[in-house]
């Protein structure tokens, strides 16, 4: 066994009562600011500035074996002590970010107006039509992403981090835990809702940006509390034989940002081709050849039609 994991919390709760106390947490914040996450006996205690010599030596203790490693010259982070780190930089425990609304370069479907992007104090991005209020593409995104960046530079790392989001999960991969996410194409049978889950599950997808789509990829964490809808046209990203066609009729998926891909955020772009076993068809609308279609089966395997 690797001798640092010895004294590693055994249970969630251990590992968050062991940091709270705000002299550890300033040991974990004066590391993280030192060369190589690095610092000596003496200088970690000058950093944090504790003169009861008894009182730090106690609660470093309490910090090394797990978050905090000992080392031949002193102390330095570990891997969960950046996790934690990382937790409170995204801000999501002690901020609350706002943003614009500002204009987009891309156009609403609907009305043809500039869309906007908005970001709240309910931690959800949001870009949508103010002239017809058609909600485009929504998604929670975490305050930290406020700092340094102008409005639209906000905007555009909502895009990269939502797609870096859905990608994984879509893969299986929770990007929140690493844990398993179960992907399930759903179809919309009734007026009132879709073919799958449960009331609760139902109640959320009444919230979701693209409610009006036929059928969506729902996505369950089995680990952690991650549970959300993704448009079916969002698999379409990640199949280089879609994707590469795409490019050859003049659309870069990649540059081009979510909010202006005609077929992840248009209702009219997704449509049922057969429902047992259920097969969906995608249509995207490339500028420079014709339509493509793809069609996404249950295993969310995508074969090209046209
Ligand atoms: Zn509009
Ligand atoms: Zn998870």
């Amino acid at each position: 066994m690797d001798e640092r994991s010895v004294d590693a919390p055994t249970d969630p709760e251990d590992a968050f009562l062991t940091l709270s106390n705000d002299l550890r947490l300033e040991i974990l914040l004066a590391l993280w600011e030192a060369p190589g996450f690095s610092l000596s006996f003496a200088e970690l205690r000058k950093a944090v500035d504790e003169r009861d010599s008894g009182t730090f030596t106690y609660h470093l203790s309490e910090l090394v074996g797990h978050f905090v490693g000992e080392t031949e010259s002193g102390y330095e982070l570990q891997y969960p002590g950046h996790r934690v780190l990382d937790a409170i930089q995204s801000g999501v425990f002690h901020q609350q970010g706002t943003v614009g609304p500002v204009e987009l370069d891309g156009d609403c479907l609907e009305c043809e107006a500039s869309l906007t992007f908005e970001y709240d104090t309910d931690y959800i991005g949001r870009v949508g039509c103010e002239a017809c209020d058609e909600r485009v593409l929504e998604w929670p995104f975490d305050p930290g992403s406020v700092a340094d960046r102008t409005p639209r530079e906000v905007a555009a790392a909502f895009d990269r981090r939502t797609r870096l989001v859905w990608g994984c999960a879509l893969d299986g991969v929770c990007p929140f835990c690493a844990g398993r996410v179960e992907r399930e194409i759903a179809e919309e049978t009734t007026e009132s809702g879709l073919c799958i889950g449960v009331l609760e599950d139902l109640d959320r997808y009444d919230e979701f940006f693209a409610r009006d789509h036929p059928a969506v990829v729902s996505l369950d964490c089995r680990r952690c509390s991650f549970y959300s809808f993704v448009p079916v046209g969002v698999v379409l990203l990640h199949r280089p034989h879609v994707t590469g066609r795409l490019w050859e009729r003049g659309l870069d998926v990649r540059e081009t940002p979510l909010w202006e891909l005609g077929f992840l955020i248009d209702a009219d772009a997704v449509s049922v081709r057969e429902a047992h076993p259920l097969t969906v068809a995608v249509t995207a609308h490339p500028p420079d050849g014709d339509p493509l279609t793809a069609l996404v089966d249950t295993d969310l395997a995508v074969t090209v039609e046209t």
